[in-house]
């Protein structure tokens, strides 16, 4: 999900900073998206929408985790 990079106010959303509703704008510069808040000022990244690299890496450390946790808690048990 990309913004345009005209920012456009974000309808229904609530500032983190200042708790204001309807104060944040949402743009994007250079391919990332932000938002910012009029009242306070408040920026922010937004790396949710743009980042399918997190997503390979969960889906990877994933299938590894269960073989990775059975094998250290018998390693711990014994002792
Ligand atoms: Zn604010």
């Amino acid at each position: 999900m990309a913004f345009s990079t005209q920012k456009r106010f974000i309808a229904g959303v609530t500032c983190p900073k200042c708790a204001k509703m309807d104060k944040l704008q949402a743009y994007s510069l250079d391919g990332v998206d932000y938002r910012e808040c009029v009242s306070c000022g408040f920026r922010d990244e937004m790396r949710v929408f743009s980042e399918p690299r997190e997503l390979e890496t969960r889906v990877n450390s994933a299938a590894d985790l269960p073989e990775n946790k059975v094998s250290t808690v018998k390693l711990v048990d014994p002792s």
